[in-house]
């Protein structure tokens, strides 16, 4: 059997280790998220909303204790694993005071005699399958909506931040969670495949890689259970040249480096209109080298290491094919000196479509700037991506951003600003970053029954 396994990438250092489960545990997990679905479904919204503005004050109360697991198990520097758990307290909070509203019952205008009403109700047990880059803010916006709704869930997290996903159940669980509405489980891919096709499952929702979130819908497609995939993205940046390139070049490096750049809605490509070009390059480069690597315990580090070795290693190898195909080292191009799974902040140009780096996610402080001439241009070479996760447009002209706004593939558009993530802001993709939504009412009612009772 394999094992979950705490490694702090900062220094290499095996910390502890979680076997994982049984498939007989597997199956008694399943059986007790099942029963207290059962019970779950019928329990008053006040007790949910008790539970959940609870669990967002334990956040709130333990902000810094949560934290410092973000910081150990992969890497994420203290003032940004602060910020996380400040996120996941609002969104447990924000399900808390919208749950009323949004089971509210829907009477429909109908040109037939009598009543046709929408009821919101839950479905049943789901499966949550997450990864390691926001260890809580993954799992809340999956698991708030749902709990709030009624349904219960079994929690598969990724196998590099064991002791964080151990620290969500045991916070929900002293929020007043009854037993079997949430429970963690470290379980294989292919147990995660049986709990799929097991028929108590209603329904699973996985945040990952596209190649998780191909074999999880697979599995789903085959057992007819509803998914909801939130995948990759290399979200372009664009710049026009009537845009602030001070506060554009600032964003463009806050966005590429945040989190290590291991964010599925980093900006990953710089699209630059001509004439402004060299000047931006210059400006994001100035940015993005201010950005030190350091040690992630420390209050003023912004850069930590990646989260793994492994993760440093395939961002190198990306880079390194780009650079060996002719792409041009604009900043950085590799790893520190320093042990540890660090990377220096890097900027390329000169990518053409031929090489990895253009088409494939760089999931690491790694960009690439492109120049471009018009419009139709940068709408071109924006869509010119497996992914459609976000995008952004830096401009002063708003006719313009609508313009572009309206051309692009992707799920969301940020305007004069690089995109963020709120509680009550609906979160999603569309080609092969995924399908469905999170957050806001639209996550929500992902996994809701939306029910017509006619009474002609
Ligand atoms: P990953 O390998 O896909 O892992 C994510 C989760 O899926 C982990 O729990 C992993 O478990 C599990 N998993 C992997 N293969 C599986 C399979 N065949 N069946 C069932 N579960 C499986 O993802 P990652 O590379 O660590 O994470 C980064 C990716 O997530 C990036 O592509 C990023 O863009 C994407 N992401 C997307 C969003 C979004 O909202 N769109 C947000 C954040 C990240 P193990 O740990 O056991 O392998």
């Amino acid at each position: 059997m394999g094992v979950y396994t705490t490694t702090n990438p900062a220094t290499g250092e095996t910390v502890k280790t979680f076997p994982e489960i049984s498939d007989a545990e597997l199956q008694d997990l399943i059986t007790r998220s099942e029963a207290a679905y059962r019970s779950w479904r019928t329990t008053s919204l006040d007790h949910r909303r008790a539970v959940l503005t609870r669990a967002a004050e334990i956040h709130r109360e333990r902000g810094q204790e949560l934290a410092a697991l973000l910081t150990l198990e992969m890497g994420k520097p203290a003032a940004q694993a602060k910020g996380e758990v400040a996120l996941v307290a609002s969104i447990y909070q924000y399900y808390a005071d919208h749950v009323e509203e949004f089971m509210a019952d829907e009477h429909l205008q109908i040109s037939g005699p009598g009543t046709a009403v929408v009821r919101t109700e839950p479905t049943g047990p789901l499966v949550g399958i997450m990864p390691w880059n926001y260890p809580y803010y993954q799992v809340a916006r999956f698991a708030a909506p749902n709990i709030a709704l009624g349904n219960t869930i079994i929690l598969k997290h990724a196998r590099n931040c064991p002791q964080s996903a151990l620290a969500i159940e045991q916070v929900l669980t002293e929020a007043g969670l009854p037993d079997g509405v949430y429970l963690n489980a470290f379980i294989s891919s292919s147990q995660v495949a049986d709990a799929i096709a097991d028929p108590r499952i209603q329904g699973v929702s996985l945040t990952g890689s596209e190649k998780a979130g191909a074999a999880v819908a697979e599995v789903a497609g085959r057992n007819l259970t509803k998914c909801v995939l939130e995948l990759g993205g290399s979200d372009p940046f664009i710049v026009l040249d009537d845009a602030d390139l001070d506060t554009a070049a600032k964003a463009a490096a806050a966005s590429r480096l945040t989190n290590a750049g291991q964010a599925c809605t980093a900006s990953k490509r710089f699209l630059v209109q001509s004439g402004v070009y060299d000047e931006f390059v210059r400006k994001f480069v100035e940015q993005a080298a201010s950005w030190t690597p350091g040690d992630p315990t420390s209050s003023d580090t912004k850069l930590g290491p990646l989260s793994s070795e492994s993760a440093a290693e395939e961002l190198d190898e990306l880079v390194a094919g780009a650079v060996s195909q002719g792409a041009e080292v604009l900043l950085g191009g590799g790893r520190t000196d320093e042990d540890g799974a660090y990377y220096r902040p890097t900027i390329l140009g000169g990518v053409t479509p031929g090489m990895r780096v253009y088409s494939e996610e760089l999931f690491g402080p790694a960009g690439v700037v492109y120049p471009f001439e018009t419009l139709e241009d940068a709408v071109e070479l924006a869509n010119d991506s497996p992914y459609g996760l976000s995008s952004s447009v830096f401009t002063s002209d708003d006719e313009k951003a609508q313009q572009i706004a309206a051309s692009l593939e992707t799920g969301m558009v940020w305007i004069n600003s690089t995109s963020k993530t709120a509680p009550d802001l609906p979160f999603g993709g569309v080609k092969r970053s995924g399908f469905g939504r999170e957050l806001a009412r639209f996550g929500f009612n992902e996994f809701a029954n939306k029910k017509l009772v006619r009474n002609p």
